[in-house]
């Protein structure tokens, strides 16, 4: 199944993130997380990729088990930065054997030594070759407050507008919390000419040390309304779980009213948290996921 059929159909989607083990480290702890995913009935499930490589079998195996064991659909992310075409090509050609027909198609962050990839310079090449040589569907990150390295959002408008003309058909979007930020961004991409689907990334923060981390992984700012929450609730993890829930359970609600139809939680590979989440709009998305 390809995914762009969903997000395209008119009806609210919802999709999952997991991550898989570090290369060589076991993979049956992340196969039961896979099966609990699963049992959430998401659109979606997608499985992150480390940059060079370094997951990358990984990748393939939890993507495969989605697929395969599981009968949901998977959608692997691909990372080009320290990649070769050679390996790009190989990686593509093991996720059409087990049946994968989507990806995500990323550049990667610049590692902190600054040796890059000479075959990519940014996800655009990588988009343009999968969609000359392979048949996936392919999708792209985006950026609501704008990527770390972009002087500006218009700038990174421009550069996302390049990975759609390289043949990008959906986005998926780094979390955020304000939801207003959102909106702001969309109103942009459609000034812009941007009318792929777009999927809003929801991080349920429900622990208060994942904060200071997520902050400086993803460059989202925290509304005071958060800030709140996490104050009162830090030294209280049962609280701050249910507080973290409840708070991604009402940014969904707003945005589904508001006419964002597709959904992507990032899941931390917790699914009794996005379980959570699914339960508390069993209603919403009963009725219209497909
Ligand atoms: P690009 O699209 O190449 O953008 C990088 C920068 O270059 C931006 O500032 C952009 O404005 C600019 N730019 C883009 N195209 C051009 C162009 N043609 N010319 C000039 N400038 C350009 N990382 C991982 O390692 N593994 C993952 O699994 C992973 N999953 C992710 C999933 C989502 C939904 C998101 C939002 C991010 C994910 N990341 C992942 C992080 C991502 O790899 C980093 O944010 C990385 O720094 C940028 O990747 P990109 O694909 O957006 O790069």
């Amino acid at each position: 199944m390809k995914i762009i059929d969903r997000l395209s159909s008119g009806k609210v989607t919802v999709s999952c993130e997991l991550f898989p083990p570090k290369a060589g480290k076991p993979l049956e702890d992340a196969k039961r997380i896979v099966r609990e995913t699963a049992k959430l009935s998401p659109s979606y499930i997608s499985v992150t990729c480390g940059a060079g490589g370094t997951t990358n079998d990984n990748t393939i195996e939890i993507a495969s088990e989605v697929q395969r064991a599981c009968g949901c659909t998977a959608l692997a992310h691909v990372v080009c930065m320290g990649s070769t075409k050679e390996k790009i090509a190989a990686q593509l050609r093991q996720l059409k054997s087990h049946g994968i027909e989507n990806v995500l198609a990323l550049r990667g962050d610049v590692p902190l030594t600054g040796d890059t990839s000479r075959d990519y310079e940014h996800a655009s090449d990588l988009i343009e070759e999968i969609a000359r040589n392979h048949d996936f569907c392919i999708g792209a990150a985006c950026y609501p407050e704008g990527h770390p390295e972009s002087p500006s959002l218009r700038n990174d408008i421009d550069g996302l507008k390049r990975k759609i003309d390289a043949g990008a058909q959906f986005l998926t979007t780094q979390m955020f919390f304000d939801n207003n930020i959102l909106y702001n961004f969309m109103f942009r991409l459609l000034r812009a000419g941007v009318n792929v689907p777009v999927t809003a990334g929801i991080m349920p923060i429900t622990d208060a040390r994942q904060i200071e981390r997520t902050i400086k992984l993803s460059n989202a700012s925290l509304p005071q309304r958060f800030y709140m929450i996490v104050d009162r609730f830090r030294d209280r993890p049962a609280s701050m779980k249910q507080a973290g829930i409840a708070y991604a359970t009402e940014q969904i609600i707003d945005l589904i009213a508001n006419g964002i139809d597709n959904i992507h939680i990032y899941t931390m590979n917790k699914p009794d948290i996005a379980g959570s989440i699914i339960h508390n709009l069993s209603e919403i998305f009963d009725n219209s996921v497909s």
